[in-house]
């Protein structure tokens, strides 16, 4: 009896939170009706490789994909599954899904996902990466290199291509057999079907080659046979590359005939990629406008009658409604805001968007971690792909904790130990929380950071920590405060360097330079190109309005043709440079390249960003001196003065451990965390890491 009242008022809050949804995100939360079968909602959790998949046992994949789905995702793609071992991206033995003996570790995943949320609908990505495949015995429609691969890949034989196709056939089929509501081929992205459409990389001169109807010959017969194989109520999508950003790239023209055809044999979805690996234009950095790709979909999708998927730096529902409303698609995929918050479709529903943790873009834990091979996690939600691993359980006795610092280490601390059901208090010095933060939000590009504030400080209401701002706290203080438990998370401060000169007028920190609490001049040295040499030369040398907030700026700024669509969006169009109203030097002692120590995926288009500015980047300086006649480095042996009136400080950071000094010793339970505990190489992904794990562990 008591069991049918709950399940009652279950489902009454469950239809109440729709109606309300529906209201706020008509177009987000209506359902979309595939004749055979329905999906509940518009939102889908885009593929992504975590490194899961790698693992023997999927019980780590199955649950955190049946947190995702729980939480009410209409459709979850799976990161890219490999159909024999010649199509292999990176050399992971458990990627690869073509025998009946992997079946039982896909159904797995599969029942998990079901019995979490029985109409979510879970599909494999299948996927064969060609000329970036990493297997000895690469193939390719012809032997043409990528130029991001040092393998040359062999032309493809008949006998190739026909049993590509079948294998292709075959994991699709596996696929069902092992419970998957569908399959995405990934037609996209410099893989193997992509490869085939392109003329640059498709040189055949048979039936698989040549005309644009010949080079479709192939992804359009891997579709065909899949449609054929698997039936009509199995979900089949197909991943173009909507815009591949490459000089001679695909028309729009030929991209409206590939997706008309594909819908005459029976695809029932086309969901958007856009660019190739190898291209040089930004797709889903941070310092890409908000959902700034969603109309070329739109392009598309006017020409067919099957619903499409859109996507890229689509990162909170009001976004991802807004694309919808503008008819640019039918469906919003979304990769990463998953890993940040895997509660974000229920939040939305709620209306408690301001609880969302959102995905700020920024690649260090996510595609960084993909490309160096380590396991995806999120710099905002470091228990993303560590769901089995990082819990954090109500406690039993409950502590009374104070934390000394509001930066990310100590916000990820206080809000996660007040969760589990400890008294937190949290001590600010300064009048607002986020720490560095607050400075990086202001660097042009990187306005995203202001979400990871907001939502702490949502948090810290939430989770009625005591919030004490302005409040520098004192060792004596806290010695008398009768703590269970201290956390130390006082961060870092800027290095000053032992340069002659140091203290001469022009010179300034960081913080004073992003503050702008001194007027910078016209001609500006930066001492260091860390992270934050970086930043500050991204800010010194910006003008107008930043490209990340504006596509039209975003556009000109990469070259990208939105309006006309030439070849791959960006054939023939040249980026407009807005050269910097400074003269910039950017410097570094270390003789290795500039922009070593910058994040792998983004790293490339800040430091391609600065150049086209025209700021100089000089590696293997030694600084001398600091007078009015400028910096004097020596380069080569020999001195150079650069003639500039600002010098700007970015020399790294060392860690505020005075508090912490003065503790140790007087109280039980003292931590540290973060920049206060390393500030070598300490950024945000380590601070809010260490934070959670030590608020799972007291
Ligand atoms: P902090 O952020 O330094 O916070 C410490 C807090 O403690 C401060 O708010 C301080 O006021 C307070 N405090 C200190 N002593 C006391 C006391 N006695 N009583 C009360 N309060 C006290 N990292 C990334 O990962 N990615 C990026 O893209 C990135 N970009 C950046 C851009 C810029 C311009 C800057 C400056 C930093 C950037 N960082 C980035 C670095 C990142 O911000 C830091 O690594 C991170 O903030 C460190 O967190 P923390 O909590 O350890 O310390
Ligand atoms: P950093 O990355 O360690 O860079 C410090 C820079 O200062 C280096 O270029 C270093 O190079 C130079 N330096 C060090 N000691 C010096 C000295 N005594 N005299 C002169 N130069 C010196 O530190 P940061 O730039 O302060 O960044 C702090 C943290 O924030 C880092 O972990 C960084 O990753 C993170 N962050 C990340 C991003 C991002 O986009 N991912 C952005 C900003 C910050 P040389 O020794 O060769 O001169
Ligand atoms: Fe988003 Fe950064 Fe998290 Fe990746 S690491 S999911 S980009 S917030």
């Amino acid at each position: 009896m008591q069991c049918a009242l709950h399940s009652y008022r279950d489902s009454d809050a469950i239809g109440i939170a729709t109606m309300n949804a529906n209201k706020r995100y008509p177009h987000l939360f209506e359902p979309l009706d595939l004749g055979f079968t329905q999906i509940k909602n518009r939102i889908v959790m885009g593929s992504m490789h975590t490194g899961l998949e790698d693992l023997e046992d999927t019980e780590a994949q199955a649950v955190y994909f049946a947190e995702r789905a729980r939480a009410g995702v209409g459709m979850i793609i799976t990161g890219g599954t490999c159909i024999n071992q010649q199509s292999l991206v990176v050399g992971g033995e458990h990627e690869v899904f073509d025998s009946a003996a992997d079946v039982p570790r896909h159904r797995k995943v599969t029942d998990r996902v079901r019995s979490a949320a029985p109409d979510c609908k879970l599909c494999l990505q299948i996927l064969h990466a060609g000329s970036l495949a990493r297997t000895p015995d690469l193939v390719a429609p012809s032997a043409i290199k990528s130029p991001i691969s040092p393998l040359t890949p062999r032309e493809m034989t008949e006998e190739d291509i026909e049993s590509t196709i079948n294998d292709f056939v075959n994991t699709a089929c596996l696929a069902r057999e092992a419970g998957y509501a569908g399959v995405e081929v990934i037609g996209s992205a410099g893989y193997l079907i992509s490869t085939f459409l392109v003329a640059q990389t498709n040189q055949r001169e048979d039936r698989w080659g040549g005309s644009y109807g010949n080079r479709m010959r192939f992804p359009l017969t891997v579709m065909r046979r899949i449609r054929e194989a698997v039936g009509a109520d199995f979900i089949v999508m197909y991943r173009i590359a909507a815009m591949d950003m490459l000089q001679g790239g695909s028309s729009r023209e030929e991209l409206i005939t590939l997706a008309q055809a594909l819908e005459q044999i029976g695809v029932d979805i086309i969901s958007c990629h856009f660019t190739w690996h190898q291209s040089s234009v930004p797709t889903i950095a941070t310092r890409v406008p908000r959902a700034a790709f969603t109309r070329v979909t739109a392009t598309i999708r006017d020409e067919i009658n099957i619903p499409m998927i859109t996507s890229n730096r689509i990162n909170m529902p009001a976004v991802a409604e807004q694309v919808l409303a503008q008819g640019h698609a039918d469906l919003v995929s979304m990769g990463r805001p998953f890993l940040a918050d895997p509660e974000f479709v229920q939040k939305a529903m709620a209306g408690r968007e301001d609880e969302i943790n959102t995905c700020i873009a920024c690649n260090q834990a996510c595609l960084d971690h993909g490309m160096m091979g380590q396991r995806v996690s999120c710099l905002v939600n470091p228990r993303a792909c560590y769901e089995l691993e990082l819990n954090f359980k109500p406690i039993i006795h409950a502590k009374r904790i104070a934390v000394v610092g509001a930066g990310p280490a100590g916000l990820a601390f206080a809000v996660t130990a007040a969760e589990r059901g400890n008294t937190v208090t949290l001590f600010e010095a300064s009048s607002e929380i986020g720490g560095h933060f607050n400075l990086a939000k202001r660097i042009p590009g990187k306005e995203e950071f202001h979400e990871t504030i907001r939502y702490y400080s949502r948090q810290l209401e939430l989770q009625a920590v005591d919030l004490r701002l302005n409040h520098w706290v004192s060792a004596d203080e806290l010695v008398d405060g009768g703590w269970d438990e201290i956390v130390v998370a006082t961060g870092v401060a800027a290095r000053t360097p032992d340069i002659d000169g140091i203290e001469h007028p022009m010179v300034m920190s960081y913080v004073e330079a992003i503050l702008g609490e001194r007027t910078i001049g016209k001609r500006v040295a930066i001492v260091g190109a860390g992270g934050i040499g970086f930043d500050v030369a991204e800010l010194v040398s910006h003008k107008g309005v930043s490209a990340s907030l504006d596509i039209d700026v975003f556009a000109r700024e990469w070259g990208i043709d939105f309006s006309n669509h030439p070849r791959g969006g960006v054939t023939g169009v040249e980026p407009v440079i807005e050269r910097a109203d400074r003269e910039i030097y950017l410097l570094q002692r270390k003789p290795t390249s500039m922009g070593r120590s910058l994040g792998k995926t983004t790293g490339w288009a800040h430091k391609l960003s600065l150049k086209r500015k025209g700021v100089h980047m000089i590696n293997a300086v030694e600084y001398q001196r600091i007078d009015d006649a400028g910096l004097s480095v020596l380069i080569a042996g020999e001195t150079v003065t650069l003639d500039v009136d600002t010098v700007i400080i970015c020399a790294g950071q060392k860690s505020n451990q005075t508090l912490f000094e003065a503790l140790q010793g007087r109280v039980p339970g003292l931590h540290l965390i973060g920049g206060a505990d390393v500030a070598l190489e300490i950024d945000a992904k380590h601070a809010i890491r260490q934070g959670c794990e030590l608020a799972a562990a007291i």
